[in-house]
C-alpha cells in the first residue's frame, strides 16, 4: 500500500482500491458472461455512491434490504427491473417504494407478507413479480461456517409450507411468481453448502414441475466468503468455482435463469480501514497500540469477534517482532481489532491499515460515543 496517496487525508478513513474492484468484477464478469447466472450486488455490503456507480455501469443488478436502499440503487444506476428486494420486515411504505419503481422482484420471506404484498399491488392496480424465499434447512451445525444459518425462523418460508405459499401467490391477481429464493449464509469458503442447496433446489423443481408449477428463476442468494487472514494471497475470490458448482449443480430448464446476490466476495477486498496510532500505552502485563478508529467505524471484530489482518503501514518492510493488543478509543472493552497482534515497533503517528474491511465496513458504522463518520478514499 503506498501511504503517499494518504497524505493529508483525515483519519480514520476507508481507502478503496479502485483497481481491485474493477479486477474482481472482471473476474465476475469473465465467470457469467454467456451463463445463465445473472449478478446481483448486494448493497447492504457497502453502499458508497461511487462504489455503486462503478457495479451499476458493469450491467448488474442489486440486491436490497430497504427501500432506501432500492432508492439508492436506482440513483446510482442500478436499473428497476434488474432489482430485486429482501426483507422479512418490509414496511407498506418501503413495499410501496418497490412498486412505484417497478423494481424486478420482491423475495417474499413469509406467508402474511403474500396478502400484504398482494394488498398494495391492488392498491396500485399493479402485478408485481415475486420469489418465495425457501428456508432450505441446510443445518447451520453440521455446517458451522455458514454463520447465519437459515434454521432459524427469522428468514424466509419453512419448507415444509412452501406449497402452501404457492398456491397463495398463484390465486392473487396482482402477484406474478417468477422463481424461488435462496440465501443461506454469509462467508462460506468451501463449496460443499452451496452444493448441498442446488441439491434442494433440484428436489423442489422436480415436485413442482409434478404439480404443474414452473418458475423462470432460482436465486441463490449470497454468501461466497473472502480471505481475511491472507488478503494478499486471494485478493480476488475464487469465484470460478464458485459459479462452476452452481452452474453444473443446478438443473436448469430451458429458458430459466439462476440469480446470485454477492455482497462481501466483490467489495471487502478491496477496502481498508486506515488509522493512525493515537499512542502507544505500556501496561504491566500487555502493550496496547490505542488508534484513532474503534467499533464505530468497524463493528465486525465487536459484533462477531471477527478478524481484520492489521498492518503498520507505515513501518512497511521492518520485522515484525513486538506483541500488541491493537485497540480502539471507544468506551467498550469490545473495542477491540486484535489481541497478541505481532507488529513492527510501532509508535505514536503510524499508520494502521485494517485490511479486507470494504464489506460491512462503513455501511454498519456509527456515531457512538458522538465520534465522526470514518471518511473515504476512492482511487
Ligand atoms: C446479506 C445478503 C446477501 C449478501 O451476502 P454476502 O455474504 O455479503 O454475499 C445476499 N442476499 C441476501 C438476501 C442478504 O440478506
Amino acid at each position: 500500500m503506498d501511504i503517499k496517496i494518504f497524505e493529508g487525508v483525515k483519519t480514520p478513513f476507508y481507502y478503496y482500491d479502485k483497481e481491485l474492484l474493477e479486477r474482481t468484477l472482471d473476474a465476475v464478469e469473465a465467470c457469467t458472461a454467456g451463463t445463465k447466472m445473472k449478478v446481483h450486488y448486494a448493497i447492504k455490503a457497502n453502499s458508497e455512491p461511487e462504489i455503486l456507480r462503478i457495479i451499476s455501469s458493469r450491467g448488474f443488478g442489486a440486491d436490497c434490504v430497504s427501500g432506501n436502499e432500492i432508492k439508492a440503487a436506482i440513483e446510482c444506476g442500478f436499473r428497476p427491473e434488474n432489482i430485486c428486494y429482501a426483507g422479512v420486515g418490509k414496511t407498506d411504505e418501503e413495499i410501496l417504494t418497490g412498486i412505484d419503481a417497478d423494481i424486478g422482484c420482491f423475495n417474499i420471506e413469509s406467508i402474511e407478507e403474500i396478502d400484504i404484498l398482494s394488498t398494495l399491488a391492488a392498491k396500485r392496480g399493479k402485478r408485481v413479480t415475486v420469489a418465495l424465499r425457501v428456508n432450505p434447512n441446510i443445518d447451520a451445525h453440521t455446517h458451522e461456517y455458514i454463520t447465519t444459518g437459515l434454521k432459524e425462523n427469522k428468514f424466509g418460508i419453512d419448507l415444509r409450507v412452501i406449497e402452501d405459499a404457492v398456491r397463495k401467490v398463484k390465486e392473487s391477481q396482482n402477484l406474478d411468481l417468477g422463481g424461488l429464493h435462496f440465501h443461506i449464509g454469509s462467508q462460506i469458503t468451501i463449496s460443499e453448502p452451496f452444493k448441498i442447496l442446488c441439491e434442494r433446489i433440484n428436489d423442489l423443481q422436480a415436485k413442482f414441475r409434478f404439480e404443474g408449477t414452473d418458475f423462470r428463476f432460482f436465486n441463490v442468494g449470497g454468501g461466497l466468503g473472502i480471505n481475511y487472514d491472507n488478503p494478499d494471497e486471494n485478493p480476488i475470490p475464487d469465484f470460478a468455482s464458485y459459479f462452476d458448482t452452481i452452474l453444473s449443480c443446478l438443473h436448469l430448464e430451458e429458458g430459466q435463469e439462476v440469480h446470485c446476490e454477492l455482497g462481501r466476495a466483490i467489495v471487502a477486498q478491496c477496502g481498508s480501514l486506515i488509522s493512525k496510532v493515537v499512542l502507544v500505552k505500556k501496561g504491566l502485563e500487555k502493550n496496547f497500540v490505542i488508534i484513532d478508529a474503534g467499533m464505530s467505524d468497524l463493528i465486525r471484530p465487536a459484533l462477531y469477534g471477527a478478524h481484520h489482518k492489521i498492518e503498520n503501514i507505515s513501518a512497511a518492510g521492518k520485522s515484525a517482532d513486538k506483541i500488541y493488543d491493537v485497540v480502539g478509543p471507544i468506551c467498550e472493552s469490545s473495542d477491540v481489532f486484535g489481541k497478541d497482534e505481532l507488529l513492527p515497533e510501532t509508535k505514536r503517528g503510524d499508520l494502521i491499515a485494517l485490511r479486507s474491511a470494504g464489506a460491512y465496513g462503513v455501511a454498519m458504522a456509527s456515531r457512538y460515543n458522538m465520534r465522526d463518520l470514518p471518511g473515504h478514499l476512492i482511487k
